[in-house]
Order: structure tokens, then sequence, then C-alpha cells
């Protein structure tokens, strides 16, 4: 078994999941690129080696029961175990996005891939992950799924959102389920929230560049054993749910 720190990020094709792969490679980790498109995915992890990363690709649709399974025998057969899942890949609907006109498919979307998809990921890997001695688990949520944020008079979080929001609240929610659930084992699980990243999914308006929003789930990934779990966080430390 290889002595390498092994990880997977979802949809790591291009956005913040790229920059979470680029940055978990430059730690010397082998790296699956995980991505739905298999070209889009072969062309990412090509430039990450280029740039000198242990990287390879995932095909991976987080939507789909046959791509998750065939990703969890692909690990396998490579690294017969698995240290390091950045649930990443996301879709976002529109935004601003009134609850009272939204289209119940775009709710359905959402959650299929920003919810179901990290479950389905998650349970799918999980033997892998038991069979690392420093197992974690980040979960890409967002500053906009806090609870306590979007009840604060005054904050900021870029209007309405009637399903894209709600996803990431639903996300936060399990991951504080999951880390009861794995609070016997070493696996540690927890949120994270990039800020505002320039990327496909806001039309490139985000502030931050996407290897800053990068930065803290390279953070929660590369955890300590006795770090947190079960919390979300930013750059700046613990987020409120
Ligand atoms: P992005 O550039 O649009 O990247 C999204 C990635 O997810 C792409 O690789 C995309 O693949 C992949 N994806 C979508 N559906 C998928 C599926 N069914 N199976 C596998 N992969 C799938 O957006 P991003 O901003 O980097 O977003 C990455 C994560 O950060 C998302 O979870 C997002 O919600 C979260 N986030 C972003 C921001 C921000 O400001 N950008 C803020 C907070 C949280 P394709 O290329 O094939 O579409």
């Amino acid at each position: 078994m290889s002595e390498k720190t092994i990880a997977l990020v979802t949809g790591a094709n291009k956005g913040i999941g790229y920059e979470i792969a680029a940055g978990l490679g430059r730690r010397g980790w082998s790296v699956g690129v995980g991505a739905r498109d298999e070209q889009r995915g072969e062309s990412a992890a090509a430039k990450l080696r280029a740039a000198g990363a242990d990287a390879f690709c995932v095909p991976l649709d987080v939507t789909d029961d046959d791509s998750v399974s065939a990703a969890v025998r692909m690990i396998e057969e490579r690294a017969g175990r698995l240290d390091v899942l950045v649930n990443n890949a996301g879709v976002a609907g529109g935004w601003p996005e009134q609850p009272s006109t939204i289209d119940v498919e775009t709710v359905r979307r959402l959650v299929e891939t920003n919810v179901i998809g990290v479950i389905r990921v998650t349970n799918a890997m999980l033997a892998l992950l038991r069979r690392s001695a420093h197992p974690r688990i980040v979960n890409q949520s967002s500053h906009v799924a806090s609870l306590a944020l979007q009840t604060t008079p005054g904050v900021d979080l870029g209007g309405l959102s009637g399903a894209y929001a709600p996803t990431k609240t639903y996300l936060n929610a399990i991951t504080i389920q999951y880390a009861k659930e794995l609070s016997t084992s070493n696996i540690l699980i927890n949120g994270a929230c990039p800020g505002y990243v320039a990327t496909d999914l806001n039309g490139f308006s985000g502030t931050q560049t996407p290897e800053q929003g990068a930065a803290i789930a390279i953070r929660l990934a590369s955890l300590p054993d006795d770090g947190p779990t079960g919390q979300l966080f930013d750059d700046s430390g613990v987020v409120p749910w």
C-alpha cells in the first residue's frame, strides 16, 4: 500500500476544485481529479501533472450510482484506501432567486447534486476512508448556508437564494450528523466556506481567486489527528451554523 496520502476532489476539473487538487498536489499527495466529463478531467489532471503534481483523472458524476461505484473501484485498485475526500462538486441555480417563483426542477437538480451527490459519494467512499490512518472529509459549503448569518440583520449574502443556499444548509446539517456518527472513528469531517470566488458558478463575479477560495478546504483536508470535526470554517475560523 502506498505511503503517499491519497485524496479525491470531486468537481476538480475547474474552479475551486481544481485549485484544491493543485494545493494538495503541492503537498506531495496523490490527487484524484474527479470530473463528470472524462475529457475535461483528463486535461485538468494533465495540467496538474505538468506542474509537478501526482494527479490522475477519476471520471465521477456525483449524481450517478454507477459512476461513483466505478470511482471507488478505481481508487481501490490504485491505492487500496482513501485518506482525504473533498466533496467539492456543486451547482447553482439563478441568483438572486425568489423561493415564491422558483422552478421546482431547479430545486430538484440542486438537491440531487449538492446534497444527495455528497451523501452518495461519501457513503460509497467510507469503506476506503476507514482503511486510512488519518481520514478527512471536507464538504464544500458556503457562507450563504449559515442560518445564523442568513437571519442576522444587515449581513449581505447577495440577495435571495431559493434553492442554492438551502441545499448548502442541508449539506451543513448532514455534515453534523456524519460527525456524530463518526465521532468514535478517526474520521474528521468539516464544512468549508471558500468565500465569494470568481468561477463559472457565479459568472466570474466573485472577488477572490479560486486559489484563495481553495485555501480553507486544503487546511481542513490536512487537519492533525486532534483537529476539529463537525464544524464549519472559513479562512478566519469557525463560521456559525
Ligand atoms: P465551478 O467552477 O462551476 O465548478 C463546479 C465543479 O463541480 C465543476 O468541476 C463541475 O463540473 C462540477 N460538477 C457539477 N455537477 C457535477 C456532477 N453532477 N458530478 C460531478 N461534478 C459536478 O464552481 P466553483 O465555484 O468552483 O464551485 C465549487 C464548489 O464551491 C461548489 O460546491 C460551490 O457550491 C462551492 N462554493 C462556491 C463559491 C463561489 O463563490 N464560487 C462560494 C461558496 C461555495 P463541470 O465542469 O462538468 O460542470
